[in-house]
C-alpha cells in the first residue's frame, strides 16, 4: 500500500504527521533510507511457503505448519473466497455501485449481486469467508487467487469489473466510472506483488507513485 505514496510521505506519515502519535522529527541515523518502492519479501529472498492473509487465520497456520513440523507437504486449499461464501450469487439488473457505508445489503444475496465491490471471487481463500460471514464484503487480504495468479491476461481488476457488469448488465465503462479508490479497494492487497504489477493489463504501473 506504500507504494501509493512517495518515500517522503510513507516517512512523514510514520514520523512527523500522524493524528495518533506525537510529532517529531524523522530519523536520518539508523533507520535507512526508503527504497523508491516497496519490495516484496520474494524479489529478496527464496520463500518456501506463503501465508496470506491480514493477518493470516489460525487454521492457516496450524494447516500449513504442523505438516512441515511433522516433515509432510502441507495440503493448502486453492479456491477463492467464493468457494466458501454461503451468499446466493444472481443476476439483477442495477445501475449503481454501492459504497460500503451505503443502505443496507441482503444478508443472504451476494455483495456483487446487490452492486458492492466484493473481491471474493479474485481471492486467496484461506479464511472460509469470514468478511461476507460477518456481513462485510472481501477486501481482498488472502491475495490474489490461483485463476489470477496463472493466467496472463486475469487481473483483480478487470476481473472485478466483468464479473459486476455480467451480473448487473451494466456496460464496463458504466461500472469503471463509479469504482472509486482503485488503489485501496481493488489493488489494496496485490500492490507490492511483481506478479500483478508485471501483467500488461494491470493498472498497478500507472498508481505507484516514486
Ligand atoms: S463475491 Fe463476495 S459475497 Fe459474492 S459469493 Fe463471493 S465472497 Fe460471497
Ligand atoms: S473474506 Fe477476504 S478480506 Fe476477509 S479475511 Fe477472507 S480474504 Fe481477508
Amino acid at each position: 500500500m506504500a507504494d501509493l505514496y512517495s518515500p517522503e510521505e510513507v516517512s512523514a506519515r510514520s514520523f512527523s504527521d500522524n493524528p495518533s502519535t506525537e510529532s517529531s522529527e524523522q530519523p536520518s541515523e539508523v533507520v535507512p533510507k526508503l527504497l523508491p518502492i516497496v519490495h516484496p519479501a520474494g524479489d529478496m529472498a527464496e520463500i518456501d511457503y506463503y501465508l496470506p492473509g491480514c493477518p493470516p487465520k489460525e487454521n492457516l497456520i496450524k494447516d500449513v505448519l504442523v505438516p512441515l513440523i511433522n516433515g509432510d507437504s502441507p495440503n493448502v486449499p486453492k479456491k477463492s473466497v467464493c468457494a466458501d461464501c454461503s451468499r446466493t450469487m444472481e443476476h439483477v439488473e442495477f445501475d449503481k455501485v454501492h459504497r460500503r457505508i451505503e443502505g443496507e445489503p441482503d444478508p443472504d444475496k451476494c455483495f456483487l449481486s446487490q452492486g458492492y465491490v466484493c473481491m471474493g471471487s479474485v481471492t486467496l481463500g484461506r479464511c472460509g469467508a469470514l468478511c461476507s460471514a460477518a456481513g462485510v464484503p472481501c477486501h481482498g487480504c488472502g491475495g490474489p487467487s490461483m485463476d489470477i495468479l496463472r493466467e496472463p491476461s486475469h487481473d483483480v481488476y478487470n476481473c472485478i469489473i466483468n464479473r459486476i457488469s455480467h451480473l448487473s448488465k451494466m456496460p464496463h465503462k458504466d461500472v469503471e466510472k463509479q469504482l472509486y479508490d482503485i488503489g485501496h479497494i481493488v489493488y489494496g492487497f496485490v500492490i507490492g506483488s511483481t506478479i500483478m504489477e508485471d501483467k500488461k493489463v494491470s493498472l498497478i504501473p500507472q498508481l505507484v507513485k516514486k
